[in-house]
C-alpha cells in the first residue's frame, strides 16, 4: 500500500510561522484612505472609526454651547460635526460661528463648511452649489436662499462667519449644514432661536 501526500495548499505556506490565531492586524495608519465614502467595506473598522450606517442628522451629537452669541462647532475626517444643534438666545442680534476642522484631511477630500439655509432649500442648494466647486465653497455665487455660510476649510484648520440672528427668525425651519458633496446628508442640524 502506498501512501501518496498531497501538497499541503499554498495558501498555508504564507501563514506566519508563529501559531498567532488571530488574522494578521492590518496596522494601517488611519487617516490613509478616505475611510467615510460611504461602503463600510472590509477592513474598515480597523482604525475604529465609527463607520456604521449614518445616523440621523442631529439626534445624538450635544447641541452647540453658545457664550456671548458665539459657538464653535468642529469637523473631523469621519465626516462628523460634533454638535447636533444650535439654539440661539433670542438676546443676541448676531451669531458668530467658528468652524473648526479637526482632522488632517485635505479640503478637497473632506472639505467642511457650514451653511445656513431653510430646511426646506436643501436639496436645491445642494444641487446648485455642485457646479460652484470646492473653490467656491460648494455654494452657488449669490444664492439667496443661503442665509450665511463659511468658507469650506481642510484638516486643521479654522474659519468663521457672523450673521443676523433676524435671519433665522422666519419661517423655519432652518439648518446648519456641510455643503460638501455628500456631506449634507449627514453633516447637519436645526438652528434656531430660543
Ligand atoms: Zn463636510
Amino acid at each position: 500500500m502506498t501512501i501518496h501526500r498531497t501538497a499541503p495548499p499554498p495558501a498555508q505556506d504564507t501563514a506566519t510561522p508563529a501559531t498567532t490565531p488571530a488574522a494578521p492586524v492590518d496596522t494601517t495608519p488611519t487617516g490613509s484612505e478616505p475611510a467615510a465614502t460611504g461602503t463600510p467595506a472590509d477592513g474598515a473598522d480597523v482604525a475604529g472609526a465609527p463607520v456604521d450606517a449614518p445616523a440621523p442628522a442631529g439626534t445624538d451629537k450635544p447641541a452647540a454651547t453658545i457664550n456671548d452669541c458665539s459657538t464653535e462647532i468642529s469637523g473631523n475626517d469621519a465626516m462628523q460635526f460634533d454638535v447636533g444643534s444650535m439654539t440661539v438666545p433670542s438676546s443676541c442680534s448676531e451669531l458668530t460661528i467658528n468652524l473648526r476642522h479637526s482632522g488632517t484631511m485635505p479640503v478637497v477630500a473632506m472639505g467642511h463648511n457650514v451653511v445656513i439655509t431653510k430646511a426646506s432649500d436643501r436639496e436645491a442648494v445642494a444641487a446648485d452649489g455642485m457646479g460652484a466647486g470646492a473653490d467656491g465653497d460648494y455654494v452657488k455665487a449669490d444664492d439667496a436662499r443661503v442665509i450665511a455660510h463659511t468658507e469650506l476649510i481642510g484638516g486643521g484648520e479654522t474659519t468663521s462667519v457672523t450673521f443676523p440672528v433676524g435671519a433665522i427668525q422666519g419661517e423655519g425651519p432652518y439648518e446648519f449644514v456641510c455643503r460638501f458633496p455628500g456631506h449634507w446628508a449627514i453633516m447637519r442640524g436645526p438652528i434656531q432661536v430660543g
